[in-house]
Parts: structure tokens; sequence; C-alpha cells
């Protein structure tokens, strides 16, 4: 029984009774015995939904309790705040929860204070490099999935982040959270740690293959469900899940598809199945469901969204809004989303039982691999995991699609009745030890080469290699790299070397900067700096419209502008915005070529070149040439010229979005989602921002290239011109409602405050409650518009 768990605060153990966790699972109780409320460190490897989250909570529940301090490292930022908000239950028993994100180089120092924080990987290492003084207050560190280790991209952040912590540290309690991977005995091994490993589930899982009139189970049983020649095997497979009624309600699926498109005409297409089940009260709720959809953004994916969720089948994917996100995921939690089209992302993490699972594709394109690639088993068996929803499903069932009997045997072979693949470190590469060594070397963990390779074998790497060789190879690669840029020092005294890290070496590591990018960042900055003058116009006011056409209101990114002097680039019959510094041979420091400067530094995802991209990008290339910090690659070095043009892709959706391009036609122009705008536009802003310190602790960086950088994020901020910044800043008006203010000739807070209130309305399309927030949040005295008549505020407008 729960409520004879000791070592907890009072009243935990009741509290778990009367959620319905009459008693420990089974790994729950091995976790108990292994000594996990003892402080015990431990590794769980066990199934999806099985109950690790509660193995982590007794855990630091039962630490906290000892007057200790617990950390939870997630994954993904989006379960940051999910976590946080499970564990908010425990505030009434005396525990405080704190989530970390924003910004990565905050020092955090509130979150002294809290009992338990939740953070990413990413977000604690950062703390750790700015000293967050409450790093050595912890006593217990839980690290979710940590099969990520195995990530090429974050993987080596989690591996270096818990050695740092065990390092500072040496009684923490490490409690790593794991899927079923085929060697957990070596995290364990890494991490001096108890493992507890099993396959049991909640609910009973079914798995197999679709193929022909029926799915053959792993357990040879089989269901009928046939599909005919010409039919949709999948909606056949949903339809049959919706008429299988168990407690008096049909079933929900999942489908696994391998792209954002396909996740969106899966959805689209199994309207069809869902629509013609729904009764006459879901379809009203529904309604409702999609309404609030539509009023989260006003773009074609919002709109489609809508469209299907009306219908009762929605789709998921990384490119949604993460309001969006929620939407759907609640929606289907309370059943009355009926299926979720989505891709893997979903399988990770967020809690969204299906009755049937269904992995439609099992192959997805990748660029690396050269073409359709099969996915691990690991992903499969987390999709699959999903099946089943206690309390309401006898069983989850988990379905893989064949067109053939051969296929059929590969799926079994291939996914059901394989182990899912050993975790192994991706440590030793060089772009992830450059940021590392600098980090660890920065924030005191080692001081001489021999230092920095002891602390090196604390990673799960140094236990898992059997060439000791690589590791110090590639460390002294990027030693080398360091010291070459001016991030690291080396004195050579004898046979002693030391090691330390620079000013800006500092700098860079604090900024939560990949060193290359810094690299990237100055030397683009520092063209300027040697080519005179830095600014279009000394006055900032260098951007005039072409031919006062900035009227078409609904398209302002269409508006031609140019130097108020130099009209070379002016009036192109493509309609096309060019801000560029045409006519003079001097680099100008403009948006667009601060926006290329991070876009191809390493921190910045690039966005893929499309069929016709190139042929695009290199016009845009030529014609912007005067504006690129740095020398454009020749066409004759190939893959250098790509990336160059995939940066310049990246820089024109900045540029876009800057010129208050509407989001609709953003996504359209560059085949992304209303999220990925989002995405990039917030890494472009930190980038920036870094830049911006960059420049100003570097010496010989004009100081008027600091102006330029700091207008450039700031327009990316609100997706504003300049002109618009002021009344952008005011909460609640957005780049919309500026514009359609300043047309209305109210052109910053301070006429805000003074205009005529019937303009504002009208300016405002007549939304009173809009206008009443705006007005006092732009801090006028009476924001009341009481006795205002809407009416008049058409004319008063006009004027
Ligand atoms: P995992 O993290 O392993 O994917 P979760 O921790 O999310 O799984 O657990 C899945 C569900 O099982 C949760 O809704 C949780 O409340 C519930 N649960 C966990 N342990 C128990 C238990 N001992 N008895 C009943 N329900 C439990």
């Amino acid at each position: 029984e729960p409520s004879s768990l000791s070592g907890l605060p009072a009243g935990v153990g009741e509290a778990l009774e009367a959620e319905g966790v009459a008693e420990l699972y089974p790994p729950q109780q091995s976790a108990v015995e292994a000594g996990v409320l003892d402080g015990e460190s431990l590794v769980a490897a066990v199934p999806t939904a099985s109950g690790k989250t509660l193995i982590a909570e007794l855990a630091m529940l039962s630490s906290i309790q000892r007057g200790g301090k617990a950390l939870y490292i997630v994954p993904l930022r989006a379960l940051a705040s999910e976590k946080k908000t499970e564990f908010e239950r425990w505030e009434d028993h005396g525990v405080t929860v704190g989530v970390s994100t924003g910004n990565y180089d905050s020092d955090g120092e509130w979150l002294a204070s809290r009992d338990i924080i939740v953070a990413t990987s990413e977000k604690v290492d950062s703390l750790i490099r700015n000293g967050a003084p409450w790093i050595d207050d912890l006593t217990c560190v839980v690290s979710d999935e940590v099969h990520l280790v195995d990530d090429s991209h974050r993987g080596p952040t989690l591996e270096v982040t818990l050695a740092k912590l065990r390092k500072v540290n040496p009684g923490l309690q490490t409690v790593a959270l794991s899927a079923t991977v085929g060697n957990a005995d070596v995290i364990a091994d890494w991490l001096d740690a108890e493992l507890v490993e099993s396959e049991w589930r909640p609910i009973e899982l079914r798995t197999g293959v679709h193929f022909g009139n029926a799915i053959n189970f792993d357990d040879g049983s089989q269901r009928e469900v046939p599909v005919d020649r010409g039919e949709d095997q999948t909606a056949k497979l949903v339809g049959d899940a919706l008429d299988t009624e168990e407690g008096g309600q049909g079933g929900s699926s999942l489908v696994f598809v391998n792209s954002r498109r396909n996740a969106e005409s899966s959805a689209r297409k199994l309207t069809d199945v869902t629509g013609a089940r729904l009764t006459d009260g879901e379809r009203d709720r529904l309604r409702d469901l999609a309404d609030e959809i539509r009023g989260v953004s006003d773009t074609e994916t919002s709109e489609d969204l809508a469209d299907a969720v009306e219908k009762g089948s929605a789709f998921h994917h990384a490119g949604l809004a993460s309001e969006h996100r929620s939407l759907v995921e609640d929606a289907f939690r309370d059943r009355l989303i009926k299926c979720i089209s989505a891709t893997p992302t979903l399988a990770a993490g967020v809690n969204t039982p299906a009755r049937r699972v269904i992995v439609r594709d099992w192959r997805r394109y990748d660029g690396e691999f050269g073409g359709m690639k099969p996915l691990d088993v690991l992903e499969v068996h987390q999709m699959c995991g999903r099946a089943g929803r206690p309390g309401l499903d006898p069983y989850g069932e988990a379905v893989l699609l064949a067109n053939d009997a051969d296929t059929r045997e590969e799926l079994f072979e291939r996914y059901l009745w394989a182990e899912a693949e050993p975790v192994r470190s991706k440590l030793a590469a060089e772009p992830a030890l450059r940021t590392h060594v600098l980090a660890t070397i920065a924030s005191g963990f080692a001081a001489t080469r021999e230092g920095l390779l002891t602390f090196l074998d604390n990673t799960l790497y140094a236990t898992q290699t059997d060439d000791e060789g690589r590791l110090a190879a590639v460390t002294d690669t990027v030693l080398e790299y360091l010291e070459v840029n001016g991030f690291v020092e080396r004195e050579r005294d004898g046979g002693a070397e030391s090691l330390a890290a620079t000013g800006i070496g500092h700098t860079v590591s604090r900024l939560y900067l990949d060193p290359m990018s810094a690299a990237e960042i100055l030397d683009g900055l520092r063209t300027v700096a040697d080519g005179a003058d830095a600014t279009p116009d000394a006055e900032g006011d260098a951007f005039v419209p072409a031919d006062g056409a900035d009227s078409d209101a609904d398209e302002p990114g269409f508006t031609t502008y140019t130097r108020g002097d130099a009209a070379g680039t002016a009036g192109e019959d493509d309609g096309e915005e060019s801000e560029g510094a045409a006519g003079s041979d001097s680099p100008a420091v403009t948006p667009l070529g601060l926006y290329h400067l991070v876009s191809r530094t390493p921190d910045t995802y690039e966005l893929y070149l499309k069929s016709g991209d190139r042929e695009t990008y290199t016009e845009v290339c030529y014609e912007r040439e005067t504006e690129f910090l740095g020398d454009v690659p020749s066409e004759y070095e190939e893959v250098r010229f790509e990336d160059w043009l995939a940066a310049l892709k990246t820089a024109r959706l900045l540029e876009d979005w800057a010129n208050e391009v509407d989001e609709d036609r953003i996504t359209e122009r560059y085949g992304v989602g209303p999220g990925d705008i989002r995405g990039k536009v917030d890494t472009a802003e930190w980038l920036l921002r870094a830049a911006e310190t960059l420049a100003r602790d570097v010496e010989g960086i004009d100081g008027d290239v600091v102006v330029r950088v700091r207008e450039a994020r700031k327009r990316l901020e609100y997706g504003v011109r300049e002109e618009l910044l002021d009344l952008a800043g005011v909460r609640n008006v957005g780049r919309k409602r500026a514009r359609r203010l300043y047309e209305a000739g109210i052109e910053s807070r301070a006429d805000l405050r003074e205009a005529d209130k019937a303009v504002v309305l009208g300016a405002l399309r007549g939304r009173e409650r809009t206008a009443e927030r705006i007005l006092e949040n732009a801090g006028r005295e009476d924001p009341s518009l009481d006795g205002v008549d809407p009416d008049s505020s058409a004319s008063a407008a006009a004027t």
C-alpha cells in the first residue's frame, strides 16, 4: 500500500491513494526495493506509460523530506510546463515547484527557493555556466527520457550536464528514466546506479500487422478488418476501432505518419470516417473547439486544423503553434477528437493514449541517408506504447501496415519481435566537444588538458568506448580551434600545460553560443569595422517609401522601399521589397545582412532548398550582394555556396517577418508552419542579442553597429518595420493593430495617450474591450470608452 511508504512528506501516501494509486506498479515496487526512497541512484528502463513519473516523484519527495532539493530534467521545453503542473499538486504538502525556461543566459537565482526545479538539459547546462548558486544544493536529479543521450544534436549536452552535476555534488542521487533500450545496464554502469528493467505494462498491449483482410497479432490471434480494392487501409482501421464499443464508447486512434504534410492530408482524409460517427452533442462541442482553434492565429494551418477538428479528426506536428497542440491533446484525452494523425514527435513525452495506434509509415526521408530510411525500433516501440487508455480500454492495440505478405514478415522481424537498439554516446564529435570543452574550461571544471580528459572520463562515451584515443584526439583538435579563435589561452610551461578561458571565451560560454557561431558573428561584424561607413544614414531615417506605396495595408511587405538617395534597386517589377544599400561600395549594416549573418551560424537550423530555390536565391544573392557581412563564397564551391543560399532563404523569411508580411504568406512562400516562423524568429532574436553583447565586449567594432543590431532584433521581436517599434511595444497591440493605428495617424505610445478615442476605436475595428485595454497599457489616465460613438469613428479615422 502506498500509504505505508515511509520517508515522504506528510499526507503524500494518502494523496496518492486518493488519485487512484491503490498500490505500486511492479517496476515502482522494484525501485523502492532498490532504495529509491533512501537516496540510491537508479536507472528505470520500463515501457511507456508504466508509471516512471511516480518513481521520480518518490525519489524527489523523499529527498526533499530529508532537507534536500531536486532537479527534474526534461528533453523538450513543451514538457517542462506540463511536468511543473503535474508536480504542483504537491504544493499542498509544502513542496514548492519552479520551472526554468526563457533565455539561455539568465542565471535563475529566484529558483534557489524552490524544492523542485524543472528544466531542459540545455537550460541546466546554461545555469551551470552562469554559476547559478543553487546548483550546489541539489540532492536529487532526475533525467527523463535519458535514452536521448543517443541523439547527436542534444545528447552530448545531457551527458556532459549530468557529469558536471555529479562532479559538483558527489553524493547526488541520480534517477534516470528510460524507454526500454538494448543496453540499459551500460547507462546504469555510467551513473553508478541500480538498474530496474522491466517489460511490465499496466494494460496489455497487442501488436500486429494489418495486411489484406485482417490484423495478425504477435500472440497468434487475428482480427478481421476487411479492406477492399480501392479502400484505404488506415481509414478502415480507424473506423473499425470507433465501431467497437468498449464500456459504451468506440475507441480513438493515433495514426503515425512520416511528415507534416502527410499528417495534414491524413487528418483531412480521415474526416470522412470520424465525421460520420459523431453525435449531435459532439458536433456542437467540436464546432466551438474549431472556433477556438481559428482564434489562435489566422493562418492556413489554423484553418485546416479547425476544418478537420470540426469533423472529429486532427493533425499534430512540431510546426503547430503550442496553443494548437494543447487544444488538440486535451480534446483527444476528453475523447472529443476521435483520431490524431501525427508525426513521431507526439510519441515521445506527451501523454495521449489511444485505443488503437496505427503506424502507417515506417520509413521516412533522411537527407544524410539520401533516401527513405526505416525508423528505429525504439521509435516504433514508443509509438506502439501509446496504445491502451488506463481505466478505459481492456487492452491497447498497435498496428503496422503492410501491402504484401513479405512486408508483413519483415515488419514482424524488424519491429515487433526485435529489441530496441542500444544507446550510443555521440560526444566524440567536433561540434559537440567544441562547445562543451569551452564551457568546461570556462566554468572551472578543468584547468589543464589532463584535467579536461579526466573530467570527460565521467561521461557515457568513456564508459562505452573501447577506443581510448579518439576522445583525446578530438579534444586536441577542438582545443586548437578554441585557441586560434581567441576563446582559450594555453600556457605551456615545461611539461605541464594550463588552460584558461579568455574574457571573450567566458562571454561565449555564458551566452550559450557554439564557439563557431561566435567566431562567424565576430568575423562578420569586423568586416564592417574595417569598411568605414557603418550606417546607411546617420539619422536612422534612411528608409523612405519609394513611391508612397505603403497604402496596401494587407500586404505591407510588398511595399517597395529604398534608400532616399540610392534608388538603384527600387521598383522591381516583381514587387519584392528591397532595403538594399545599392550604389555604395562600402558595407552598410542592414537587417538582411544581420539576419543572414546569424542564419549561417551552426546555432540556426537552416531551411532546406527546394527545387527552384537555388535559382531564386542565387538571384537574390547578386541583387543584394553589398548587404552581406563577409565574403560571398564562389558558386564553384558547391557545398559552401548551397549553405550560403540556405541561410539566405532563412534570412529572407526573417526579413519578411520584420517587414510585416502576413504569416500566411510566409508559411506559403517558405513551405513552413507558423510554429516554424516563431522558432526561427526566436533563435535569430537570441543570436542577435548575443551578437550585441559580443560587439560591445570586443575591441574594434563600431558603436553604430551595435545600434543596428539592436534595431534589427527589435524589428524581429515585434515583426514590424522601424516606424512601428514604439507602438508595437504596447501590450496587446501587436503587428497588425500597430499598422492600423499608424495609418489612422496614431504613430506612437504618446499619440495613444492623446488621440481621439473614436479614431482609436475605429482603427481597432470597433473592439471596445481591446481598445480600452490598449489605452490603459499605453498609460492613458482615463481609458474608458463609455459614450464614445463607434459609428463616428469611421469618419474620424478618415480625416
Ligand atoms: P511513463 O512516465 O512511464 O510514460 P506515467 O508516469 O505517465 O508513465 O504513468 C502513466 C499513468 O499511470 C499516469 O496517468 C499515472 O497517474 C498512472 N499511474 C502511475 N502509477 C500508478 C499506480 N501505481 N497505480 C495507478 N495508476 C498509476
